[in-house]
């Protein structure tokens, strides 16, 4: 039984720093012409409104999307993030937040196609409707894990891939690192990226530890934490594990991710931003 919604987290931090590198990767993975396939394991919802109850009764959006609203970076790939979220929205006020699927539909060109995996039946009936009307766009209600797999390799030969699950069953942490071990043994040149939260830091250790031991090559670490680990707070900090990222995202976040920091995250807040394995 799935009980999370990503309609109470839309806009948080997390989020923020998920999409923004999400953004990135498929800013220069449709730059060639070539056709490309985008493969989102874990889809929710797709669109949300901050108005509505769930988003209401966190707000968490306040401590995300809510702090850039009005601000201007020096570093374009962050201005190009905010822009990218006004433009789902008709005024100049926060009233709506995109999800994954919305944003890589953003960047998804004719000769390319979406794959979106949902399980939890509500969103499942949200994401159909919000992702209605394109051809080259499927949506499943099926386990976003096997069906990644089943899809590799992908027909165009190029894939990015976004595996992003609630964690809520622990299976999760150990899930991801099996699952793309299957999927670069098919597809080894695709692009992956995977959302992790930091609630248990020995669980991220392990998953890092995995990754590394797994003898894939070139996997970045991007991580931006409000405090210092803990046991009993919480969701501290969170982060996106990238295998065969574009060439300029490290440098991308190497800048940004001081910026971040300091607008979401003061006085106790850190990032990390490394190289986890060469290429
Ligand atoms: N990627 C979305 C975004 O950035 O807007 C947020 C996704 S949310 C963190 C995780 C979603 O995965 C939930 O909507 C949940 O119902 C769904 N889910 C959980 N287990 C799943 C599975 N095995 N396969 C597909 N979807 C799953």
């Amino acid at each position: 039984m799935l009980s999370y919604r990503h309609s109470f987290h839309a806009g948080n931090p997390a989020d923020v720093l998920k999409h923004l590198v999400l953004a990135e990767v498929l800013k220069y993975q449709t730059v060639k012409d070539k056709p490309l396939d985008y493969i989102d394991t874990h889809s929710g919802a797709g669109f949300f409104e901050l108005a509505a109850a769930d988003a209401q009764k966190t707000q968490e959006y306040q401590d995300g999307i809510e702090k850039l609203w009005a601000h201007t970076s020096e570093h374009e790939a962050l201005n190009e993030y905010i822009d990218l979220i006004k433009s789902f929205n008709n005024t100049s006020d926060l009233d709506f937040y995109p999800g994954s699927p919305k944003i890589a539909e953003h960047y998804l060109r004719r000769q390319d196609k979406g794959w979106f995996f949902e399980l939890h039946p509500r969103d499942l009936v949200l994401l159909e409707s919000n992702m209605q009307g394109k051809r080259s766009i499927r949506v499943r209600g099926e386990d976003g894990f096997t069906g990644l797999v089943g899809l590799l390799p992908p027909a165009s030969r190029r894939a990015c891939v976004l595996i992003d699950p609630p964690y809520e069953i622990k299976d999760d942490y150990e899930r991801v690192v099996k699952t793309l071990i299957k999927a670069h043994q098919r597809f080894a040149t695709g692009t992956y990226m995977i959302w992790y939260p930091v609630v248990d830091r020995e669980r991220i250790n392990n998953m890092e530890q995995g990754l590394i031991d797994s003898g894939m090559r070139n996997i970045q670490l991007f991580e931006l934490g409000t405090e210092a680990d803990t046991d009993v707070h919480g969701m501290t900090a969170s982060g996106m594990i990238v295998i065969n990222p574009p060439w300029k995202l490290k440098q991308t976040m190497d800048n940004v991710l001081p910026e971040l920091v300091s607008l979401l995250s003061e006085p106790t807040g850190f990032y990390r931003c490394e190289q986890l394995v060469d290429e």
